[in-house]
């Protein structure tokens, strides 16, 4: 198992099966700078770090996201695939028209939105991904604040959104 895999085990717990997952220096990630997920594969534009940055850390914890997701339901592959291409579609269609975009999805609406958040699953994909991101930013202690907002009041305890990151998150199986 690569050495980033491990690095990242204890934050997953028994979620995720870390197992199956490989890393790839892939060609179409170097193209856009950007990883991407296929089922059980991190594709990585680059050679993967053995020593990770925080940053990188945070893009592998996003990606393994997208591993989870597969593993917990073949059909979420499907819809990631669907708000993608049309996210895509919509944003080249707006940018054509200088309208701003009609939405991110990796938005879940900052604090305010991730209160009113039932369950982890309703949200889209990406803004799945964002969350257990920003939890690991949060347990990690990699960030004070994600989006503005305080992840700790000036006291020291958990404000109301670092409590909600963790509230979905543990629903979700993580540790
Ligand atoms: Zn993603």
């Amino acid at each position: 198992m690569e050495p980033i895999l491990e690095k990242a085990r204890p934050f997953w717990g028994d979620a995720l099966d870390l197992n199956p997952i490989r890393f790839v220096d892939s060609p179409w990630a170097r193209l856009t700078g950007r990883a991407f997920v296929t089922h059980h594969t991190i594709h990585w534009p680059g050679p993967v770090p053995v020593v990770p940055s925080k940053a990188e850390m945070a893009v592998v914890i996003h990606e393994l996201a997208h591993c989870w997701q597969y593993q917990s339901g073949r059909w979420q592959v499907t819809r990631g695939l669907v708000e993608q291409i049309l996210y895509t579609l919509f944003g080249l269609w707006l940018k054509a028209a200088g309208a701003p975009p009609l939405y991110d999805p990796y938005d879940y609406g900052g604090p305010e939105g991730l209160s009113t958040v039932s369950g982890l699953r309703s949200l889209r994909l990406e803004a799945q991904a964002a969350v257990i991101e920003h939890y690991w930013k949060m347990s990690s202690g990699a960030c004070e604040a994600i989006h503005g907002a305080a992840l700790r009041s000036p006291a020291g305890s958990p404000t109301s959104y670092a409590r909600d990151l963790r509230r979905l998150c543990r629903e979700a199986g993580l540790p």
